[in-house]
């Protein structure tokens, strides 16, 4: 398995050299998205990665943060199956499933989307709601959802944390959430655990996890909130004095292997 980080950015203003959130699990010849924030699409393919691989996308929750980068990802698609020799032919009429907890807003993708030359016949894309429990689960892959209360405890549906299952290794991403507390159930036992900053404090989240007795593999921070963008060296110094070398501070186009 391979994580890519496409966007490691919490929704600032714009930060050079990071975009927004948007992870990538590949799992053998198959893509998986977690969240699409701004140029997603276009970073990954000059990363090299294979977006005719993709096989479905989850949405934590429909801040542009997170989802800025979907009509550009599926426009993207349209384009390399339109313009790249037998990309087309190896989506082979995929019907890509997208787990949004506001399928009402996927609407309005589409209407841009219409906007321009239509859909391809290379692949669908269908929204469906987020729910709690097993989403998605197919050829020996499986995502589970749990809610969190990111935007509070009025609309808990609309915002979700993810795990995904695949050769006996599990990874666990966050979302936005209001306290780790939120996703636990989601994370023992766990290879990587993702964990967004910019709703929080690194020392804070790792004397929690400390703590806590979960257990986890590696401690991976991500959607990067002021403190680590202006000195991540120093923020995983401090997180490290906690957790140890096991705390790593994502990059933007950086990949994995677990
Ligand atoms: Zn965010
Ligand atoms: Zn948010």
């Amino acid at each position: 398995m391979r994580i890519n980080f496409l966007g490691t950015c919490s929704g600032t203003e714009p930060m050079p050299g990071r975009h927004h959130t948007s992870i990538t699990v590949e799992v053998g010849d198959r893509m998986f998205w977690f969240d699409a924030g701004e140029g997603c699409g276009h970073t990954a393919h000059v990363m090299g990665l294979d977006l005719a691989a993709t096989e479905a996308v989850f949405i934590s929750h429909t801040h542009m943060d997170h989802i800025g980068g979907l009509p550009h990802l599926i426009w993207t698609l349209r384009k390399l199956a339109g313009r790249v020799e037998g990309f087309g032919a190896r989506l082979g009429g995929r019907q890509i499933p997208l787990y949004i907890p506001r399928p009402e807003v996927f609407d309005a993708v589409n209407t841009l989307l219409a906007n321009g030359k239509g859909l391809s016949p290379a692949f669908t894309i269908t929204a469906r709601p987020c729910q709690d429990g097993w989403l998605y689960e197919q050829d020996g892959v499986r995502v589970r959802a749990l809610h969190n209360l990111h935007l509070g405890p009025d609309e808990p549906f609309r915002s979700f944390s993810y795990r995904l299952e695949a050769d006996g290794r599990g990874i666990v991403f966050s979302g936005d959430v209001k306290s780790v507390a939120d996703f636990e159930p989601l994370i023992d036992p766990c290879d990587v655990l993702m964990m967004e900053t910019g709703h929080h404090r690194v020392e804070e989240v790792c004397e929690y996890l400390r703590g806590s007795g979960h257990r986890f593999g590696q401690l991976v921070f991500v959607h990067h909130g002021r403190a680590i963008l202006a000195d991540p060296a120093g923020e995983l110094a401090k997180a490290r004095s906690v957790l140890g070398n096991k705390v790593h501070i994502a990059a933007d186009r950086q990949s994995v292997m677990i």
